[in-house]
Order: structure tokens, then sequence, then C-alpha cells
């Protein structure tokens, strides 16, 4: 069988590994650069490879594809494939049955990251010989080669889900559904939605479905689709039977026979959305029987991850705040939401068809100052000129910075909360966010 990669970065190299160990005939291909490091390791494992370039004869010989999630569905290669009517598949897809590791699938649209990295943290601490990844880390593929683990949590975009096929994971979650990536989905919302769902369509009535039972693109759906799953609802308005909820300042989860408990002071996440993501994470912990006592004690030491609402540094009592990755107008209306004293903005980027009425309520309440850090900032600014008091367009990180810093007072916070994605001034999220870390520092 001649499994044929496209794309050599990790979920692609770790996807060779994995064929080769299974005795594939296994070829990669990348339109761009393969690093250097990966193509050590291909050359280890005695594995063949192009780059730059997509050779048909090398590549529609396959009998089966491995498509990485970058690569688009309407690239010319994935195309000729699917006219051949050769499978084209995702990592997880062609990886799952090499294990017989239980797998926690986590999608949605925010929140991925977090609360992937919380359950794993709640596993982890609770004993559990647990791995970590997806789009987090090490390649899931790589790790089946290695044979290390006895369960994994997996953060699984959309494109992953565009590629399987047989793919169950026996507790699924979807942190929330907003629009964002459109342009690899028509710009049909609906189409998108249906992506995230593919989580559940293999599972049985002994799986789980995690979801947030306050969003209405996951209840419709649930209204006006069928999963066997059993259905797990968490929420920060309603009450339960069987599912996770606020009462009294209190997360409650109510899965087996026994309740857990914990006050939300004690959560060491700080935010709204972030509870949700703790009661999505905890409520696998529950199913997985993680004991109370360690399920409390890891979510009151969990610091949350990079550039998510990253408590940076207080200087001359101004809280600085790194939200780099908030890339979209919901995350940025959980980070405002979040915030408890007068806040200067730090927004803008590339653009994705941003609708900011919602923002509105929040940023007439919390915001003192915006700081537009795009190269385009028209939208923002027709937003919000003369809702806030003032507002300044800068060209660079250290500019944003230093005039965030002049227009904060005493008690007040500076959050980088962009709304956008990073293109237009930096590599990516994470550039934005250290060089916001940077200039913080450098103040
Ligand atoms: P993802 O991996 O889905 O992009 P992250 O955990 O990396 O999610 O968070 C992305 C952004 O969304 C961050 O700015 C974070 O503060 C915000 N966020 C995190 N969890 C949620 C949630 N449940 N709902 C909305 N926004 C969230």
């Amino acid at each position: 069988q001649r499994l044929v990669v496209l794309g050599g970065g990790e979920s692609g190299v770790g996807t060779a590994i994995l064929g080769k160990k299974q005795g594939y005939d296994v070829f990669v291909s990348d339109f761009g650069k393969i690093k250097a490091h990966y193509k050590e390791v291909l050359i280890i494992n005695k594995i063949e490879w192009e780059e730059e370039t997509h050779t048909e004869e090398l590549v529609l010989n396959a009998d089966v594809v491995m498509k990485s999630p970058g690569i688009p569905d309407k690239s010319p290669i994935v195309k000729k494939l699917s006219e051949k009517g050769i499978p084209v598949i995702s990592e997880i897809e062609f990886a799952a049955p090499f294990t017989k590791a239980k797998t926690i699938g986590i999608t949605g649209s925010n929140g991925k990251t977090t609360t992937t990295s919380l359950t794993y943290h709640l596993l982890k601490r609770g004993g559990l010989n647990v791995g970590l990844g997806g789009n987090i880390g090490k390649s899931f593929a790589w790790q089946i080669a290695e044979d290390k683990f006895d369960c994994y949590v997996l953060e699984l975009s959309s494109f992953q889900l565009d590629g399987i096929v047989n793919y169950r994971p026996d507790i699924a979650i979807i942190t929330n559904i907003s629009p964002d990536h459109l342009d690899r989905y028509e710009y049909d919302y609906n189409k998108y939605i249906a992506a995230k769902f593919r989580i559940t369509m293999n599972q049985t009535e002994n799986d789980y479905l995690i979801y947030d039972g306050d969003d209405e693109a996951i209840t419709n759906w649930l209204h006006n689709n069928k999963t066997n799953a059993q259905l797990i609802p968490f929420s920060l308005e309603k009450i339960f039977e069987k599912g996770a909820f606020i009462k009294n300042d209190t997360m409650e989860i109510n899965i087996n026979e026994e309740e857990f408990t914990m006050e939300t002071a004690n959560i060491a996440l700080e935010g709204k959305h972030n509870l949700k993501n703790a009661m999505a994470a905890t409520s696998v912990a529950k199913l997985m029987n993680i004991r109370k006592a360690v399920i409390r004690e890891s979510l009151s030491n969990f610091q949350g991850v990079e550039h998510r609402l990253e408590k940076v540094l207080k200087i001359q009592n101004v809280q600085y705040i790194n939200d780099s990755k908030a890339t979209n107008v919901n995350a940025t209306f959980f980070a405002l939401d979040s915030m408890t004293v007068p806040t200067i903005w730090i927004a803008g980027g590339v653009d994705k068809g941003n609708d900011y009425a919602e923002l509105m309520p929040l940023v007439r309440e919390k915001v003192k100052g915006i700081v537009c850090l795009g190269v385009d900032n028209k939208k923002i600014i027709d937003a919000f000129g003369g809702v806030v008091d003032i507002m300044v367009e800068v060209n660079n990180m250290q500019e944003a910075v230093k005039t965030a810093s002049h227009m904060a007072e005493k008690g007040d916070a500076v959050l980088l909360s962009p709304a956008c994605a990073s293109f237009d001034l930096f590599e990516n999220y994470e550039d934005r966010g250290r060089q916001f870390k940077q200039a913080v520092q450098n103040l």
C-alpha cells in the first residue's frame, strides 16, 4: 500500500513515521520547504520525500493520502486526487486505528487549546498515562508510532475533522461555535458548523459528547440532527440533571452518581469563558474517574496557556495582559468581558469579515482608549470612533505598548486582544504576543 503524505510538518512527518512502521510504502510531498530537522527524521527513517513541488506521478499513484490540515481542499493537487477517487484523510483518521488508547477529541471555535491543556493537566495529575496531541505539541501519529500512552487528549480543528471517515472519540467536546475560517467553507456558516459536528458522527451510546448548552449554533444542530453519544451539556445560565453548571458561585458537575462541586473563586483561570472551559475539562475528568481532591487541586493551580489572557507584568500599577491568540471577535468578547478595571485595548490586524456590533456594550462599559495596530484600521475606527475617549493608530508593537502606557493611569489594564489575524505585521499570533511581552519588558 502506497501512503502519500501531503505536507512535511509535524503531522505529516508523524504520519510518515507511523505509516513506515506499519509497512506502508511512504512518500512525503511538500509544496513549500521542509524544515531541516524534519528532513533529518525522514532520512534516518529511510522515507522518500520531495519539497517545493508536488510531482504528479509520485503523488497520484497513492492508495491513500494523508493531507496536513493547512492544505485547503481546493488546492490543485487535492482536487486531482479526489477526481481520481483516491481517499484523502487527516492524520487523526490515519493514526487512530493503530492504537487501542482512548481518545478525547476537543473542537470548537474558541477555547480548544485552553480546554485541551486543562483536560490533559487534570488527567495527568490524576495519574493516567496520558498524551497530548492534535494541533498541540507532538503529532498524534508520531506518538502512536512510539506507543507510549493509554489515552490521548487531542485538539482537533475543523480541518482535522474534515478529513475523518471512521474516527470515533470516546469523549468529544465542542467548546462553542461562532463564525471563523469561513473562507475554507465557501462562506457558508452551516458548512462550518457541520464540520465541527463531524467529531460526533461515529460515536456510539457508550461515548460522550460534552458541549456548551448556552451556544445556539450547537443546541440548534442537536435539535435538528442526531448523535448516538450520551449528551453532557455545560452552562453558565441553566441547570441540568446530567451536566455541568454554575449555581451560587459554585461549579457543579452532575455526571455519575456523586456530584462534584467547587467554588468558582478557587479556580485559577479567570473569565466566564474559562469557567466554561473548566466545566468541559472537569466533566472529562469525572468521566475518567479522577479523584475529586486531585481535580480541585489541579483546577486551583492551572495558570492557563501562553498568549491567552496571559498576565505579563504590572508596571506602575497598570496590568499588562497578552491575549494575542484572540484572532476573532468572539474571543475578544470574552477577554473584554473578563476585565474588571478600566482598559486600554490594543486591537486590529487582518480583518476576517469582523462584525464589531457585539462588542459595543463591553467597549462602552470597560474601554477608555483604543490603540489600533493594523495596516488597515478603518473598520475599528468606524465602529468605535466616538465611543471611547481616545483612539490612536500606530505602526508597530513597540509604539502600541508605549502609546497604551501613556494612556493608562494607575489601576488600569492594557489588553492586547486583537480580534484579528496577525499576518499584516507579524509572522503569527505567537510572534505578535512575544513582541508585546518584549515591548512591555522594555517599559
Ligand atoms: P483555540 O485553540 O480554539 O483557538 P484558545 O484556548 O487558544 O482556543 O483561545 C483562543 C482565544 O479565545 C483566546 O483569546 C482566549 O482568551 C479565548 N477563549 C478561550 N476560551 C474561550 C471560550 N470558551 N469562549 C470564547 N473565547 C475563548
